[in-house]
């Protein structure tokens, strides 16, 4: 089997500590499948945190999708909430390269895939659901290399988190449920959560 690309193409000005988690976790669990995580369109303004950079098999790229891939566009699968087609493991013979949007989720969506749908890559959709996008690596990386159907994950949708103990919150998303019966979410997002809803939740996610 060829080695396999999960590239985010980083389509905000900044890098948040919600995405730093997420990116954080996608390099992690794609050096432990033996993938390689790439993130693209790094302004080269932006300082990347060392947490993120010292995981092997991580590399980051100033250019955009586009650029990089120029000459190879067809071996690019664009992970597209609004594709007629749903991910197959068979997937996994025709890409080598899953192709997701460096954004975080937002109720409702605002569709920003579209700035990625729009440069012609091929899409797949991974169920009806908006995952967040470590969620959408997970799941892509269960479908393409252990050859799970979609509709085998195990999932929980729109999970309450309990903030304190009069206080909880809808998470507007869907995980994958890990063997402990619990979401699987980055390390340190439940505590980053928590923290943040007492800012209030307009401009969580
Ligand atoms: N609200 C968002 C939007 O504006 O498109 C969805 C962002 S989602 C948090 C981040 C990325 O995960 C998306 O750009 C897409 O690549 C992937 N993703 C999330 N849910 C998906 C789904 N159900 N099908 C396909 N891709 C999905």
């Amino acid at each position: 089997m060829t080695t396999k690309t999960y590239i985010v193409e980083h389509l905000d000005d900044e890098l948040g500590p919600w995405s730093e988690l997420e990116y954080i976790t996608i390099a992690k669990e794609s050096n432990q499948a033996g993938a390689k995580f790439c993130l693209s369109s790094v302004p080269p303004s932006l300082a990347l945190p060392q947490a993120l950079q010292e995981v092997p098999g991580f590399t980051a790229e100033t250019r955009s999708v586009e650029i990089i891939y120029a000459e190879s566009k067809s071996r690019v699968c664009l992970l597209d909430p609004s594709a007629k087609k749903e991910l197959s493991p068979e997937d996994g013979e025709v890409f080598d390269t899953y192709l997701f949007g460096g954004i975080l989720g937002d109720d409702p969506p605002r569709d920003r895939t579209s700035e990625l749908r729009k440069k012609g890559f091929e899409g797949r959709r991974l169920g009806p659901k908006q995952m967040t996008t470590d969620t959408a690596v997970r799941v892509t990386r269960f479908v393409v290399q252990d050859k799970l159907p979609l509709d085998e994950i195990p999932y929980i949708d729109y999970p309450e988190l309990r903030i304190n103990k009069n206080e909880s919150t809808e998470m507007p998303f869907r995980y994958v449920k890990g063997s402990d019966g619990q979401c699987i979410m980055p390390e340190g997002m439940i505590e980053l959560i928590k923290k943040d809803s007492e800012k209030g939740f307009g401009d969580l996610f």
